[in-house]
């Protein structure tokens, strides 16, 4: 789809469109040169010429042939776009930080036509339409407006659909509950009126009580059955929501996972599970009974005496102006409390995983003082979210005790006066009180509800992310020799902010590529792409010959080996660790690869051999023992595709002399691209490819890049100086 607004007929008319001329962008912007709002402006991009279009009018028009680069350049609050023209950097438009994103997708269409690939152009989607209400969304997010954000019952209705039979059983079970609940104060009725004051003797006494305590054994049984089946039906709930979550974590995208805090992610996995499944056990296991209970209440009491009925409801909605009044400050206070909630453990977090750094440095009182500023706030609201409630429900309960007493006095009134039986009287009190235990119950339904609803909102947030699956039908296997091509390849985290812009390069099958650039040129996000971890925004990554995208992510991970700077290991034995890339892997074969990775000799020193357990609480390794695990991990699959990510620093020099020695086996016959600070270390390279500027500036042999007296060049005399 190409970002075309419906910009006004006017304007359409006076462009004047010749012949095959076709409009590709025509994109709002709303800031002038003098820095003021305008309105009615759009930027216009044919295939012929960039036009510009003021509050209405045409203020400007280049000739696409004559321009050679166009930028988005971002600024604080927004942004502008340039053109480079007949040799001049012109400014195009200025835009609110709104439209960021969409003109950096702008700028890079507008070079793609002035590179002449049309086709390209076409083939780009940036935004897509919600099918429900034709809304924009950008990307992979879900239409805010109708998904059903702020509502808990679709959602819970959704979750609720697999476990049908269970919830059908539990209502059973509910509406058992319930008619009991109702039966007794009618038994009570007829023990007080036909038995002690009608004169039915003791073995009619015997006989009513004999009912009372069986129903009330019933109530007891029901209950726990109920209790029961709601507890295990929420514990299933929670358990299929985790792993769904885990599930769904495993499957998005590195760049959702990274734009979010781990304690967010921690939380929405245990603590919004936990709710559900406290929800199902305390609340959800009462709510039709109490409902059904609550409706006949009410029709008994009509039913029982009109008017005292009417008296006693007038308590009624009272209590519900009371709940609705405070409803509001419920949401408020409960979310800014998940969200302290999440600052917590983020925090603690960070500390835990980065406790090295902080003892190095000495901040361990600096931290703690930023976890128990953060921690005391966690508890001020919470403290402040208790007061609230312990102020709120006195003030209901008291409502209720006047509502009972106001029954006593009147409805004793009508005892006296002959027209209701003292039995009446006494099931009239029973009703009434159920119905404020139910109304004091049902008054705290919303916030539970609203809990709920918070709760499953984030959980769907992270279910309904779409998951950018390949297509089945256009991707393939591939048996990878090891070509790579990348061809006018732009990528950036942020869609305006490009890392790497137009990287034009051909690798050949068993070339080492090095790469070296400045702290933050782009070395590892290059990487990132070539692991297929993130994709291209514009161009292409090719590997032979194939685009990346169309080959099988399984087929293509299973051909690459990654060693990187830090290994990372996970809890399990040292076999477990080496077997990860490849499961199927026989032990002779874990063994020899280890022996290549010069391993073999360490694992044997360990404590168990290959079955020592490392990792988390596990034996530790040094540095370069874990390197060795790395290398002894990908020799195991044999690559065709290797990347090494400063593998050989912060090593000594005997661990360093291992691991080359590794490496050149490993390396021998494979593309590997080879990031290193070290120059020194990049001697075997066949070239090294130079970052900066989010470009390759330059590459070449060794010998090629001296001679050129450039980036190369110059780092090269820095660190033999
Ligand atoms: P190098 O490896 O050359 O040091 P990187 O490729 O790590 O550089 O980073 C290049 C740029 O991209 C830096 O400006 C960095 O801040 C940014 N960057 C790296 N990773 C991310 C990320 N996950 N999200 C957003 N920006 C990132």
């Amino acid at each position: 789809m190409i970002l075309y607004y419906n910009i006004p007929k006017t304007i359409e008319d006076e462009l004047a469109l010749s012949g095959e001329e076709r409009i590709y962008y025509a994109v709002p912007f709303d800031i002038d040169a003098g820095a003021q709002w305008v309105k009615d402006s759009y930027l216009i991009v044919t295939t012929k010429r960039i036009l510009i279009h003021t509050g209405g009018k045409l203020t400007a028009s280049y000739d696409i042939k004559d321009c050679s680069e166009a930028k988005s350049c971002p600024r604080v609050g927004g942004g502008l776009l340039t053109v480079n023209h007949r040799g001049t950097e012109k400014i195009l438009v200025h835009y609110s930080a709104k439209h960021l994103s969409r003109y950096a997708y702008v700028a890079r269409g507008i070079n793609i036509l002035i590179s002449g690939r049309f086709e390209e152009v076409e083939s780009r989607e940036y935004e897509k339409t919600c099918p429900k209400c034709g809304r924009a969304i950008p990307g992979t997010k879900r239409c805010p407006k109708c998904s059903g954000e702020g509502t808990w019952l679709a959602p819970f209705l959704r979750m609720a659909a697999p476990y049908k039979k269970q919830y059908f059983g539990i209502f059973i079970l509910m509406i058992l509950a319930a008619v009991t609940t109702l039966l007794n104060p009618e038994l009570q009725k007829h023990l007080i009126n036909d038995v002690l004051k009608g004169g039915g003797g003791m073995k009619q006494a015997l006989v009513f009580l004999g009912m009372m305590f069986s129903l009330s054994v019933g109530i007891v049984i029901v209950n726990v059955l109920k209790s029961n089946a709601s507890a295990r039906l929420g514990a299933r709930i929670a358990g299929d929501l985790r792993y769904e979550l885990f599930r769904k974590y495993q499957e998005l995208p590195i760049s959702f996972i990274n734009d979010r805090r781990p304690g967010q992610l921690l939380n929405e996995i245990t603590q919004d599970t936990m709710f559900i499944r406290q929800f199902m056990e305390d609340v959800f296991c009462n709510l039709f009974a109490v409902l059904f209970i609550f409706i006949w209440d009410v029709i008994f009491m009509l039913v029982l005496n009109f008017k005292l009925a009417l008296l006693t409801f007038l308590f009624v909605p009272l209590a519900v102006f009371l709940t609705m009044t405070f409803r509001k400050t419920m949401h408020r206070i409960f979310s800014l409390q998940y969200r302290k909630n999440d600052d917590v453990s983020s925090d603690l977090q960070d500390v835990l995983s980065g406790m090295r750094v902080v003892k190095t440095y000495g901040k361990e009182l600096e931290e703690a003082e930023h976890f128990k500023h953060l921690s005391d706030e966690f508890a001020r609201i919470n403290r402040r979210n208790e007061s609230f409630w312990a102020v709120f429900s006195p003030m209901l309960q008291l409502l209720m005790g006047l509502g009972v007493l106001a029954v006593v006095l009147f409805g004793g009134r009508d005892v006296l006066g002959g027209r209701m039986t003292p039995g009446a009287l006494y099931q009239f009190v029973t009703y009434t009180q159920l119905l404020f235990q139910y109304i004091g119950w049902l008054n705290r339904l919303p916030m539970q509800l609203t809990q709920l609803g918070s709760c499953l909102e984030r959980i769907n947030d992270i279910l309904g992310q779409e998951v950018e699956k390949q297509d089945e039908t256009k991707v393939t296997d591939l048996a990878i020799k090891g070509e790579i091509r990348f061809d006018h390849a732009t990528f950036g985290y942020k869609s305006y902010q490009p890392v790497l812009e137009d990287i034009n390069a051909v690798i050949k099958p068993g070339e080492m590529i090095g790469i070296v650039g400045a702290s933050g040129a782009g070395k590892s996000t290059l990487i990132n792409l070539l692991m297929g971890l993130y994709e291209v925004d514009d161009g292409r990554l090719l590997v032979d010959g194939k685009d990346i995208k169309e080959i099988r992510k399984s087929s293509y991970h299973s051909q690459i080996g990654v060693v990187l700077q830090e290994t990372f290991l996970f809890s399990g034995t040292i076999l477990d660790n080496i077997r990860f890339s490849r499961p199927d892997a026989g032990i002779d074969e874990i063994i020899h690869a280890a022996k290549l990775a010069n391993a073999h000799d360490f694992i044997c020193d360990t404590p168990d051999g290959y079955n020592t357990y490392v990792g988390e609480k596990g034996h530790s390794l040094s540095g370069g023992e874990r390197q060795r695990i790395a290398i002894a991990r990908a020799i195991l699959t044999d690559p065709r595709i290797l990347i090494l990510d400063e593998a050989t620093a912060s090593l000594d020099t005997e661990s360093e002399y291992m691991i080359q020695k590794a490496l050149e086996r490993l390396t021998s016959g494979k593309t590997t691209f080879a990031i290193a600070n070290r120059l020194s270390t990049l001697r075997g390279a066949d070239r090294i490819m130079v970052i900066d500027g989010h470009r390759i500036a330059e590459i070449g042999s060794h010998e090629e890049l001296l001679e050129k007296k450039g980036i190369y060049y110059r780092l090269q005399m820095a660190q033999s100086a």
